[in-house]
């Protein structure tokens, strides 16, 4: 009987004893690919020696000391490494740290209508996000988070916001249409609910730059996030890129927004910041929004007891300087065009498989029950838990995810190996999948 309040309190969890680079290894001595890095968390994989020896070293200089009396100085070092390698508009900005994805984006809401208040704006206070996204588990951030079935339970406490419809093709790209044409039309929501709501009371929009807990991996379409940017501009609306999951080189690039070749106003990064080293996220706050309130009350209203721990600063500098020294962001690219072809070879034609789809180490499978009319699987099927469940007893970790909730996808399998991987790796992760799908899927019964 355990004391911990696990995620099912009918049952406790396989117990992992140890890592060793891109495996987890637990009490039985038994070996796990962790090909989705829990959850596109740990992409230097286990045990590296360079940042476990940063959080030592760290250790023996100082652990914490709180932001009202002190900085500390790898919490300045990192502010500068990311503003540095920040999409323009970020080079002037700065940096919140704080403790997970959800926390930076309570912070990213919270930057935004304390923006709107130090430049005389006061009602603007609404928050616009997209369906079937995922912002995080506080409040705050399921509120604008649009997964009907993890915002259910808390429905009655959430603040009210809107939401229109995600850039997923897969779903909803009409017959004809071409892909930028696609992305216009549904970027083009934004401008009809900034109206319908009134401009002068919409505070931000926010959106993942490619989708990531709710519909496996889902890249915009080209143009997309170049209108939203246009649109908020001619609304004075600001742009939050939540790029927790995507962000800090998981799609091949520190930051997605970059690639995208768009600038948001605030920046949120978390997962793969403190790479499961340390609990680390951050809210980036531009030019733009750090000196509106620079220039205004000069007070950050919003504060955490563990923001900029000097631990967990120190560890993300590690986990940076590592990508550069190793030179894994081209690993990512190599790996992740691979690990995509592989599994179009092994998995194209597979009556159930719908969609595969990502962007460098963050790619997923979208599993239906039918090809050709895309109708997902039943919700009560719990399809993706049971591919994670055999998954896992064939030694490969994978994270399922399921809009089925939402009443109009279906199932996903999400990969994010950690960015040292090898072609070996690749092979191993489409072939153990390719077992756990035959074992779960109908046509291989
Ligand atoms: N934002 C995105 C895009 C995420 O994928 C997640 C977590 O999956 C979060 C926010 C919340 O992060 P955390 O679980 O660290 O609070």
């Amino acid at each position: 009987m355990s004391a911990v309040l696990h995620r099912n309190l009918r049952s406790t969890p396989q117990l992992a004893l140890k890592g060793d680079g891109v495996y987890l290894v637990d009490a039985e001595g038994r070996r796990y690919l962790d090909a989705s890095g829990g959850a596109a968390v740990s992409c230097l994989g286990h045990g590296h020696p360079r940042v476990t020896a940063a959080i030592i070293a760290q250790l023996g200089k100082l652990e914490y000391a709180h932001t009202s009396f002190f900085t500390n100085e790898p919490s300045e070092r990192l502010a500068q490494m990311l503003v540095d390698s920040a999409p323009a508009g970020f080079g002037k900005g700065r940096v919140a740290f704080l403790g997970s994805g959800s926390e930076a984006m309570e912070a990213a809401l919270k930057l935004a209508r304390q923006y709107f208040v130090e430049i005389g704006q006061p009602g603007r206070s609404r928050f616009i996000s997209r369906r079937m996204s995922y912002h995080g588990n506080t409040l705050g951030a399921l509120a604008v988070g649009g997964h009907a079935g993890r915002r259910a339970l808390y429905q009655p406490i959430l603040i009210e916001t809107s939401q229109i419809a995600p850039c997923y093709a897969y779903r909803d790209q009409r017959a004809g249409e071409t892909e930028e044409a696609y992305g216009l039309r549904v970027a083009d929501e934004l401008d009809a609910e900034i109206r319908r709501l009134g401009p002068e009371t919409v505070a931000a929009f926010i959106a993942e730059p490619i989708v990531g807990a709710t519909l496996g991996s889902v890249p915009a379409m080209p143009g997309y996030f170049a209108r939203i940017r246009e649109i908020c501009d001619r609304h004075g609306v600001l742009f939050i890129a939540d790029e927790v999951m995507c962000g800090m080189g998981r799609a091949g690039a520190m930051f997605v927004s970059a690639q995208e070749g768009v600038r948001p106003d605030i920046i949120t990064i978390a997962k793969g910041l403190g790479a499961g080293y340390q609990p680390i996220a951050a809210t980036m706050a531009s030019e733009r929004v750090a000196g509106a309130i620079e220039a205004g009350s000069g007070l950050l209203a919003n504060g955490h007891t563990y923001m900029s721990h000097a631990v967990a600063c120190a560890a993300s500098i590690a986990v940076i300087e590592t990508i550069e020294a190793e030179g894994l962001l081209d690993n990512v690219q190599r790996m992740g065009a691979l690990l995509s072809r592989r599994l179009n070879e092994a998995f194209g034609q597979h009556p159930h498989v719908g969609d595969i789809r990502g962007r460098g180490l963050l790619q997923s499978l979208e599993l239906v029950a039918d090809r050709d009319s895309k109708q997902p699987f039943a919700a009560k099927e719990g399809l993706a838990a049971r591919i994670k469940q055999t998954a896992q007893g064939l030694g490969l970790i994978c994270y399922p995810s399921s809009g089925t909730a939402d009443g109009v996808n279906g199932d996903h399998v999400l990969l994010a190996p950690p960015f040292t991987i090898d072609a070996g790796h690749v092979d191993e992760i489409v072939e153990t999948l390719g077992a756990a799908l035959a074992a779960t899927l109908p046509a291989a019964r």
